[in-house]
């Protein structure tokens, strides 16, 4: 486990377009300084919007951040590829409203980081160690945390009639381990909802390139999936994702199933609260014996 905070060694590029607005964007990684924590900055409008659960705007479709009237869509993958190869600090320049969705992974942006090494900094990270168990549900998805020494995540999916059908994965978070299980793992969408994404205004720049698609008990990219179990792999990859807007790292075991960004950012932004009340530093709290907080969202 990583004890002081790290940034990239050299800034990496990405080129492509928007999943929902079909713009062409550009985006650029550089490193930053210890506590400075992920940050978006839009170089089209000049604006800063830090990668935080308290600027989460929208989580239905995407990702949308927004801080001083600015808005940045569609972070969450950006956001997952940081947290998982443990990037603290960070600037993300984009030229546009929305990150581009590249092949629909994290794996893009991951590699890059991997490829651009990252340098440690002098301050310790603020881990944020669970004590206590909670639990949200909605709408038949539950996200649940208790105490652990390492980031542990265990995710199931349920899509009965199709493909993806009834799937779960118990991951054990290591840059290495990001890169290899988690991070080539793409989006995707059921044929049946793609007309009313369209008729929605979104997804206008996705394609089999950026998304596997699914109807029924088939894909239909004729290139397959990457994992037989491809679809809970990037289920995870999006908790990792909402997982960093706590902007600090986190030990603890978590339950999610059939989890959405919805329930996830429930369940983030109580232990943000938690972290504020009683975790101010890095030091480790002694664990108190575990006891139930069910709040029902
Ligand atoms: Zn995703």
């Amino acid at each position: 486990m990583r004890i002081f905070q790290r940034t990239l060694s050299r800034p990496v590029q990405f080129s492509g377009v928007g999943l929902h607005s079909g713009m062409p964007v550009s985006a650029r990684i550089l490193p930053a300084g210890q506590d400075r924590g992920i940050l978006f900055r839009r170089t089209d409008i000049g604006a800063e919007i830090p990668a935080s659960v308290e600027n989460v705007v929208e989580t239905a479709y995407a990702t949308v951040l927004s801080a001083g009237g600015a808005k940045i869509s569609t972070v969450e993958h950006f956001l997952s590829a940081l947290h998982g190869m443990e990037i603290d600090n960070a600037i993300v320049e984009v030229d546009g409203p929305e990150l581009p969705i590249l092949d629909g992974s994290a794996f893009p942006v991951a590699e890059a980081i991997a490829a651009a090494g990252s340098a440690e900094l002098p301050a310790r990270r603020h881990f944020l160690w669970i004590s206590n168990n909670c639990k949200f549900h909605r709408e038949g998805s539950m996200a649940a945390v208790a105490p652990s020494e390492e980031l542990e995540i265990l995710v199931t999916v349920d899509f009965p009639g199709t493909v993806i059908g009834k799937q779960w994965l118990k991951f054990t978070q290591t840059p290495e381990n990001f890169l290899k299980e988690i991070a080539p793992a793409r989006t995707f969408v059921l044929r049946e909802q793609i007309e009313a994404l369209w008729a929605a205004g979104l997804a206008k720049g996705g394609s089999l390139e950026n998304a596997i698609v699914v109807e029924g008990d088939k894909v239909l990219n004729v290139e397959g999936l990457r994992f037989i179990d491809e679809f809970v792999r990037h289920k995870l990859l999006d908790f990792m994702g909402d997982l960093a807007l706590l902007g600090r790292p986190v030990r603890g075991f978590f339950l999610a199933v059939r989890p959405g960004h919805t329930v996830n950012r429930c369940l983030v932004e109580h232990l943000a609260g938690l972290a504020d009340l009683s975790f101010g530093d890095s030091q480790r709290p002694v664990h108190a014996a575990p006891t139930e907080l069910q709040i029902t969202a």
